[in-house]
């Protein structure tokens, strides 16, 4: 009993194909590589589950990665004796997204085919890009560790549903083979198939395959190993190109484009380890959900251990992708272990400089760059003063504000740039919060601050608020709201100025008690106030209460 049946692929896995198909057609031979980065992260996955379980490598020790093509046929075949999949797996695996996001990601898509291959590539495609390139795809894996009828095949030809039975295989590993549609015959080519694994794959660390062609062409039984099969952060910086820094940088971070940065550093000393940390360009799709993987491969002496390592990154560098190899970790360490583990530690407060001085670097030398990593992840950096404070001043350096300087929504005003333009005697930072950039820049708390042409920040992403209360100074000026407690603006008042305040104070005297108590209860106190110049009156906050905005939200929230 093969228990085949037929399934409908989830509704947003068909939007995504046929949307797919068209959007990255001219980019068409990337299936290759998302075809073999699959198989390279399954014998990852086999040599790490062997590492506590040797009978799962069912003495066939050496992985590999064999790619051929069957011109008669006219299919390509991908093929890896790494972990394979379960029929459960499969179901699982090919066949329905499970990202949160998807229905918003597929919104976004406009058919306008440069737009959408962005937004395609932001959100991955990986194992659907087969259908880029073919009308049938079969494959067919079984699992390491079970029993050759544990064989599964599934098959569709990417339209709306997909086959899957249980058959026999008595090898391990997953089988992939691509019927190709009408017209791309060029992929049944030695060459070209061998262009494209060493221009997209050089670096996977195993041998990719193929077979040995004699002097006719023929293909002989023999195989020959195509790339250079070493892992790229083992190599000398100096002998790595760019070209294959950013093709690496694709397989870790699963993404389409190229990164904006990365870092490469061997450490030694007291712990050993290796670490290839990357920017990427675009913020991913799941950037605020919780669940999302984090970036960090963890290798240790080579031996892949596990994805998403959230502990060798703060949250705050979430965005980081790449790996570390350690050469300390012992190769069966856990989850649970990395927890408190000093070897972690180590590697997490090293890496973490790392980036940021990346960053430090870029902000100086590269500013535009540097604007385009802030509007992708300014948010998510922000975090980082209340999350790391042993290098908060590093990451206040790395800020950026809109600011009544230009009044614009851009975030490019960085807090030395800020400093820099204070006043004579003036020695705070002032900011404003608020729920957005226009409430911000037309808040009656600027009257006073505009008529004597002192800067203020405007605050309007959400994380602000929980940012300055962990960012109180910078520099040793203190940070202060607009629109808290008492203003004293006293040092860079005029005599002529003061006196004026003095009159207008005397005239209101009398009415101040009124408007107490007019409004009784609602509030604490009714004062006069030097903030204001054209609106008569504002709601100003005691120094220790939350802002209203942070009052909203909270009672949005429920609270
Ligand atoms: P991603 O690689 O980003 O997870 P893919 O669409 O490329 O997304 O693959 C989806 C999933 O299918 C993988 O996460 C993996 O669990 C499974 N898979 C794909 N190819 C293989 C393979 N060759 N061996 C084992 N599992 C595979
Ligand atoms: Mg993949």
């Amino acid at each position: 009993d093969t228990h085949k049946e037929t399934r409908s692929f989830q509704t947003e896995v068909s939007q995504l194909l046929h949307l797919m198909i068209n959007a990255l057609y001219s980019n068409k031979e990337i299936f290759l590589r998302e075809l073999i980065s699959n198989a390279s992260d399954a014998c990852d996955k086999l040599r790490f589950e062997a590492l506590s379980d040797d009978a799962l490598m069912e003495g066939e020790g050496e992985l590999q990665i064999q790619v051929a093509y069957d011109k008669e046929a006219r299919t390509v075949t991908i093929r890896d004796n790494g972990i394979g999949m379960s029929r459960d797996d499969v179901i699982e695996n090919i066949g329905t997204i499970a990202r949160s996001g998807t229905r918003e990601f597929l919104g976004q898509l406009t058919g306008d085919q440069q737009k959408d291959a962005h937004l395609i590539g932001q959100f991955g495609v990986g194992f659907y890009s087969a259908f880029i390139v073919a009308d049938r795809v079969t494959l067919t894996t079984r699992r390491a560790g079970m029993g050759a009828e544990h064989g599964v095949r599934w098959s569709s030809d990417g339209t709306g549903e997909f086959t899957v039975e249980t058959v026999e295989r008595p090898e391990r590993g997953t089988e992939v083979v691509l019927h190709l549609k009408e017209g791309e015959d060029e992929f049944l080519d030695d060459w070209r198939l061998r262009h494209i694994i060493t221009r997209y794959s050089d670096h996977i660390p195993l041998p990719i395959r193929m077979p040995k062609r004699d002097d006719e062409g023929n293909a002989t039984e023999e195989w020959e190993t195509v790339n250079r099969a070493s892992a790229l952060w083992t190599r000398p910086k100096g002998e790595i190109s760019d070209e294959e820094y950013q093709a690496f940088y694709k397989h870790v971070a699963h993404d389409f484009e190229e990164p904006l940065a990365w870092t490469h550093n061997r450490v030694e000393g007291r712990h050993e380890y290796t670490s290839l940390l990357y920017i990427p360009k675009r913020a991913p799709f799941d950037l605020w959900d919780r669940d999302r993987r984090h970036g960090i491969k963890l290798y240790v002496q080579r031996v892949f251990i596990m994805d998403d390592a959230e502990q060798l990154m703060p949250a705050y560098l979430r965005f980081v992708r790449g790996v570390v190899d350690s050469n300390d970790l012992p190769l069966n360490i856990s989850r649970e272990i990395l927890q408190n583990n000093r070897i972690i530690d180590g590697i997490r407060s090293g890496s973490v400089k790392k980036v940021l001085g990346l960053l430090e670097d870029m902000a100086k030398n590269e500013p535009e760059k540097y604007q385009t990593f802030w509007d992708a992840f300014g948010r998510v950096l922000k975090e980082g003063p209340a999350e790391d404070y042993a290098n908060r001043e590093q990451i206040a350096r790395l800020l950026r504000f809109a600011s009544t300087h230009t009044g614009e929504a851009t975030q490019n005003v960085s807090l030395a740039d800020y400093v820099a333009r204070m006043k004579e005697g003036q020695d705070t930072i002032y900011y404003i919060t608020a729920d957005n950039h226009t409430a911000a820049l037309h808040s009656p708390h600027l009257e006073v601050f505009r008529k004597r042409g002192i800067e203020v920040l405007l605050l309007s992403d959400r994380v602000d608020e929980w940012l300055v209360a962990h960012l109180t100074e910078f520099e040793g000026k203190a940070l202060k709201s607009v629109a808290k407690g008492d203003l004293d603006l006293g040092e860079t008042e005029t005599e002529e100025e003061k006196k004026a305040q003095q009159e207008a104070e005397e005239q209101v005297k009398e009415l101040l008690p009124r408007i107490q108590e007019a409004l009784g209860e609602r509030v604490q106190e009714v004062r006069f106030s030097h903030r204001l110049t054209d609106s008569p009156a504002c709601i100003v906050l005691s120094e220790n209460e939350m802002a209203l905005y942070m009052q909203q939200l909270l009672k949005q929230a429920g609270q």
